[in-house]
């Protein structure tokens, strides 16, 4: 019996096999975990089946998170099959791609902000208010997926860095809310992995390439290694744990010079 046994967990965030979504899921199911999933659109959608198929579920809905009523369209189809949910993992992230390129200053624009905020932030307190009633009385736990550019500015990232920052403050917030109701908010700030969302930014190879020399276990981070931890955190072992930044960064955030 895996410790996520009798758990039912959305998840929000695929988009390949590479997805740390995906990794997410894989971990969760081997844990036992009953899950639903969500796709941004009709061409991811037979991406999100082939993983829910793996995974054994056949809960899936439609969700663009921009659009609130379609995430309360996903919440009353996924509520047709289950009664009650106890897990939302949010592995969304979202800038134009023009905004994650080049100097920070010439780069960011008012609707480049307001994009990058909206998809990558404001989603995870939308989701939670949508999912609220169904997580009452389960001792639920909502997870989020964020990155060191929320506290050190990083080339390329730019307005991906504010609106991550956005997202812990989010994590902070969201915790004092939920947590009368035993609901745990956690997210896991994941070391660099190629995925799609990753590829949007400029560079990234060599971001990928410094990471692993400089990290202290000297190698990247997997998603595989990303959705055991939040297995994790979303699981009873995990009870006290709210308002938490877990680093799942084989310690690259805990060295003073990297590279030296
Ligand atoms: P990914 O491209 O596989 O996943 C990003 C997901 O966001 C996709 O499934 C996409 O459909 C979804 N998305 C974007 N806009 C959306 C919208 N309007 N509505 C619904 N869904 C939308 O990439 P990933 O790297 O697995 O990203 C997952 C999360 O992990 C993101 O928040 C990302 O910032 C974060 N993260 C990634 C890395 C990395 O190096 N890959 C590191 C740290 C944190």
């Amino acid at each position: 019996m895996g410790f996520l046994s009798g758990k039912r967990a959305l998840i929000v965030g695929i988009a390949s096999e590479r997805s740390i979504a995906t990794g997410i899921a894989h971990a969760m199911h081997r844990e036992g975990a009953e899950l639903a999933f969500t796709y941004q659109n009709e061409r991811l959608q037979s991406r999100v089946e082939k993983v829910a198929e793996a995974c054994g579920s056949d809960v899936l809905a439609p969700c663009d998170v921009s659009e609130d009523s379609e995430i309360d369209d996903a919440f009353g189809i996924i509520a047709k099959s289950w009664d009650h949910l106890d897990i939302i993992v949010h592995a969304v992230g979202f800038a134009p791609r023009d905004q994650v390129s080049g100097e920070y200053l010439e780069a960011v624009t008012r609707e480049g902000f307001r994009i990058a905020h909206d998809i990558s932030s404001y989603s995870f307190a939308a989701l939670a208010k949508a999912g609220r009633p169904m997580m009452q009385g389960r001792n639920g736990a909502l997870l989020t997926l964020t990155y060191l550019g929320s506290i050190r500015s990083m080339q390329n990232y730019n307005v991906m860095g504010l609106a991550k920052a956005s997202l812990e403050a989010n994590v902070r917030y969201m915790a004092q809310s939920l947590g009368p109701e035993g609901i745990r908010v956690n997210a896991i700030s994941a070391g660099p992995i190629k995925t799609l969302a990753a590829s949007g930014i400029a560079d990234f190879r060599q971001m990928l390439n410094h990471v692993k020399d400089a990290a202290p276990l000297r190698r990247n981070v997997t998603a595989e290694e990303v959705g055991n931890a939040a297995a994790f955190l979303c699981s009873d072992l995990a009870s006290a744990i709210t308002g938490e930044i877990l680093y799942v960064d084989n310690g690259y955030s805990t060295v003073g010079i990297p590279g030296l």
